[in-house]
């Protein structure tokens, strides 16, 4: 396994749209353990595949990250097919913008649609930090960011302190 560097804001890879996985071959399980160890080395608790360059559509997930167990997800070619009109509320920060952290509203709970690493179709229930946390993730799947949320004054002043300021962070909310 081994950790692969993220790619951060302003980097307009981050921008692109991720193409759909047709096979999982030996390639796409390598990343999917890459990604997981990426993630668990910058203390994240969502990482998708875009972050660190790849555009397919591939995130790994561990919203639980106790020292003890560590149970990564893996969603491949996420869907998500219903929303709550519920809303629920976090702080969202994100390794691909250091630093930065944003009160973000988004629905309590979410469906989501998604092939596993065996190839099999499967649907999960997500509710609280993993609907908010899968939501960002595919998010970057569709070449979304947290500072889209943002006014676009906010969100220039943003990526302009971060072009000038590229340090890496262990604050991260998702
Ligand atoms: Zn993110």
């Amino acid at each position: 396994m081994t950790v692969k560097k993220l790619i951060t804001v302003p980097d307009e890879i981050l921008r692109k749209n991720s193409q759909p996985i047709e096979k999982i071959s030996n390639n796409e399980k390598k990343l999917i353990k890459d990604l997981v160890e990426t993630m668990y080395h910058h203390k994240g608790i969502g990482l998708a595949a875009i972050q660190v360059g790849i555009p397919k559509r591939i995130i790994v997930l561990d919203v639980n990250q106790k020292d003890e167990i560590k149970n990564p997800l893996c969603f491949i070619n996420p869907v998500i097919k219903n929303v709550s009109k519920e809303k629920s509320k976090y702080e969202e920060g994100c390794l691909s913008i250091p630093n930065t952290f944003i009160e973000i509203e988004r629905p309590k709970t979410c469906l989501v649609e998604y092939i596993n690493i065996e190839g099999k179709k499967k649907s999960m229930e997500c509710d609280d930090l993993l609907s908010t946390c899968i939501q960002h993730e595919i998010n970057h799947l569709d070449g979304k960011l947290i500072i889209d949320f943002l006014s676009k004054l906010k969100k220039d002043l943003i990526i302009k302190k971060l072009s000038k300021t590229r340090q890496s962070t262990d604050r991260i909310v998702v």
